[in-house]
């Protein structure tokens, strides 16, 4: 194959999909290669004997009317065509002494807070104003340089109440100390108080109607190909070479895909970015457990999230550097369970059930996970007994995803989750920016850092709008 484009992509991620949408809507020749069978990236599920799980992504964030990705979608007419449901409440955190419900309604979630912190009611609520009322760039300017820590102990004072607030940083796979304080806001604005939607029939279901309205604008989606180089002639893009059937021509050339392997694999040419990348700190990875269960578990009220702590040291679960021994998977005092099947019964056979189970860990080498994964995976299943007693019994299907699995499956360097860590001093636009040194070579995904920090699928979503906005401007 050697045809000629006006854009290529390489990888069908959300960002990819959403840069090539806009890029066809706007007219465009464009074509997304994608090395996977299916587009989605971390964004995908998968089948086994009649269960389906969502390989990453358990839920969707930013969809309230004026959301950000409410807007992208409704930019493609995306909107109506996708069945979402979003149960009350969407998320449940455990603590050793507490239960909090995170609500549909972020009055309800900032009213539960105040019930169980009843002295910092007026302190509570002048924390989540500034949060909901203030916009993105007002809260950059006042957060960019503090971390989310700071944010809570500007304006709390009970120790407990910050480290619930801190859970949800397990979003971002970082501790409150570490998080950049403008992306912990972010995360509460965006995905937690408007968090919890679930596209019916799985996750996938995303992706696969990005890629069907990228069709219908006309786009060629190329699946199963990889792209082993991104060719130039004196710093300019040519186009794109794949494992198989030759290569693409094309005037530009987006790249969708993991920064180190863009700058320092695919890339033919030297350039600026290549000490760049090699100075940033990526975000972790994860261990996870998906499980097909004979029965639906009896949890009552339904929810989709249980966040299950056995500590109030927030900072030892999420901040890997406390963890001197460097083990595989740094703490076990809490676990990430999702429960998709409570909410959309179509993810299961007659009577079943799913959960899914995540937890932080580091990517060591296949011989390294191969001889714990097992033992590991045993030590959660014990964990997660104590919240649910029935849960050992009840499994007859268990699939396990260490580091090494999410970087086979997207090469996203050391099966980092996110792109970069959200670092204070990782999230300004001008680090890693939608143009690079290379003329006509454009980045989206969650390797570009437009700002907003690395808080999953609507600032990814957001990266590729973006990214074909500049585009077609620049093709003029
Ligand atoms: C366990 C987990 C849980 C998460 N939970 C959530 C959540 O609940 N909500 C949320 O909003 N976000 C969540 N996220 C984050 C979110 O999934 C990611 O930020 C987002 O999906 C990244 O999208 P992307 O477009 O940047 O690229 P990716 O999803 O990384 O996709 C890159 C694509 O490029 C392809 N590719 C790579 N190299 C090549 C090549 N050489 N040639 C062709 N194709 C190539 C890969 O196969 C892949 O399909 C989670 C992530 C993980 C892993």
């Amino acid at each position: 194959m050697s045809e000629k484009y006006d854009v290529a992509i390489i990888g069908a991620g959300i960002g990819g999909l959403v840069c090539g949408c806009y890029l066809a809507k706007a007219g465009l020749k464009v074509i997304i290669v994608e090395q996977q069978n299916k587009p989605g990236g971390y964004c995908t599920s998968f089948e086994r004997q009649g269960y389906r799980f969502d390989v990453g992504v358990h839920y969707l964030g930013s969809l309230r009317e004026k959301g950000v990705l409410s807007e992208i979608l409704r930019g493609l007419d995306l909107l109506d065509r996708i069945k979402l449901i979003r149960n009350d409440p969407t998320d449940r955190i455990i603590t050793p002494d507490k239960t909090i419900f995170i609500r549909k309604d972020q009055n309800k979630t900032i009213n539960e807070l105040i019930s169980h912190f009843p002295k910092e009611k007026e302190n509570i609520k002048r924390l989540f104003n500034l949060i909901i009322n203030e916009d993105f760039l007002s809260l950059y300017s006042k957060l960019r340089n503090r971390t989310f820590q700071d944010l809570l102990d500007i304006f709390l004072t009970d120790h407990k109440l910050k480290a619930i607030l801190s859970t949800m940083l397990g979003n971002l796979g970082l501790s409150s100390s570490q998080s950049s304080g403008f992306v912990g806001a972010i995360i509460y604005k965006e995905f937690v108080l408007d968090g919890g939607y679930y596209p019916k029939g799985g996750i996938q279901n995303l992706p696969d109607l990005l890629a069907e309205k990228f069709r219908e604008y006309g786009g060629v989606l190329l699946l199963s190909n990889r792209v082993t180089r991104i060719m130039t002639k004196q710093k300019k893009v040519m186009g794109v070479k794949l494992q198989d059937k030759g290569c693409i021509v094309s005037k530009f050339v987006v790249s969708n895909v993991d920064a180190h392997l863009t700058f320092n694999t695919l890339l033919d040419c030297e350039c600026n970015e290549r000490k760049v990348v090699n100075k940033l700190k990526i975000s972790n990875s994860a261990f996870v457990v998906y499980l097909g269960l004979k029965k639906q578990l009896n949890i009552k009220p339904k929810h989709f999230t249980t966040w299950f702590f056995s500590t109030y040291d927030i900072e030892k679960c999420y901040n890997f550097q406390s963890d001197k021994k460097k083990q595989l998977i740094p703490s076990f005092d809490y676990l990430l369970c999702s429960f998709p099947s409570l909410i959309d019964k179509s993810l299961v056979p007659s009577g079943k059930g799913i959960m899914r189970i995540f937890v932080g860990a580091r990517y060591a080498s296949v011989k390294m996970w191969e001889n714990s994964k097992n033992e590991l995976y045993n030590k959660i299943i014990t964990r997660a007994s104590r919240m649910l007693p029935d849960l050992a019994e009840s499994i007859e299907l268990k699939v396990i995803g260490t580091p090494r699995s999410f970087y086979n499956y997207t090469s996203n360097r050391n099966g980092a989750l996110f792109g970069w860590q959200a670092l204070p001093s990782q999230t300004s636009k001008s680090i890693f920016p939608y143009q690079t040194s290379i003329k006509n070579l454009y980045l989206s995904g969650h390797w570009v850092t437009n700002g907003m920090g690395q808080s999953g699928i609507s600032v990814v979503a957001l990266s590729g709008r973006e990214a074909a906005k500049i585009i077609v401007s620049a093709k003029g």
